[in-house]
């Protein structure tokens, strides 16, 4: 089972990682909890190039480091993994990538979408939980919320914007494979509601 966790900065998705982590522990699974960039040795390197020096690197430039970093995590760790039978937990997949590069950074979201498959060689998630937070709760979590309205955060917002934006229309397209959750909600009923979602698919 191959579970992805995606939202935006601010919602969560470790915490909920983590507690979910351990709920399939204790039901005696073997679970891989993991995640993106920096998943792997190799993709750690590609995290501290991505995070930075991001003032260097143009958009295709960073849509390819992130499709690296995919491609090797994928074939090192993720499918093997899987074929092992276990419960793979990934903090951040190609959603994530379809959103911050395709929408927040306007490189457009089918050929994100395109290169990601290409890198993973079609590995797809059986369900993506999109932890979903309005820009308020998000920058307060963030603790934004003191900081001067001026045209560098201006632009920040926007950019959040286009990627909230793109990672609900992902989950309009795909509803089979995309449960969004409430991120607002409190720790423990986040918890319970992502349990209710997996159930089901439990092997
Ligand atoms: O998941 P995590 O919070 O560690 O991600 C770190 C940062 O990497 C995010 O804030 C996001 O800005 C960036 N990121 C990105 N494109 C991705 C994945 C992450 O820009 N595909």
């Amino acid at each position: 089972l191959f579970v992805t966790i995606e939202g935006g900065d601010g919602s969560g998705k470790s915490t909920q990682a983590a507690l979910l982590e351990q709920w399939l522990t204790d039901e005696g699974y073997t679970v891989v909890r993991t995640r993106e960039p920096g998943g792997t040795e190799v993709g750690l390197l590609l995290r501290e190039i991505v995070l930075h020096h991001r003032g260097d690197i143009p958009p295709r430039a960073e849509a390819l480091l992130y499709a690296a970093d995919r491609a090797q995590h994928v074939a090192t760790l993720v499918r093997p993994a899987l074929q092992r039978g276990d419960i793979v937990l990934q903090d951040r997949y190609i959603d994530s990538s379809v959103a911050y590069q395709g929408a927040g950074r306007t490189l457009g979201g089918d050929e994100i979408r395109a290169l990601s498959d290409w890198a993973t060689d079609g590995l797809a998630p059986d369900i993506t939980l999109l932890l979903d937070l309005d820009e308020e709760t998000a920058r307060a979590r963030m603790g934004a919320t003191e900081r001067r309205f001026d045209r560098l955060e201006a632009e920040k917002q926007d950019f959040h914007r286009r990627v909230r934006g793109a990672f609900l229309a992902i989950a309009d397209n795909e509803p089979d494979r995309v449960a969004v959750i409430d991120a607002a909600e409190p720790v423990e009923l986040v918890a319970e509601t992502i349990a209710a979602r997996i159930r089901p698919l439990l092997p």
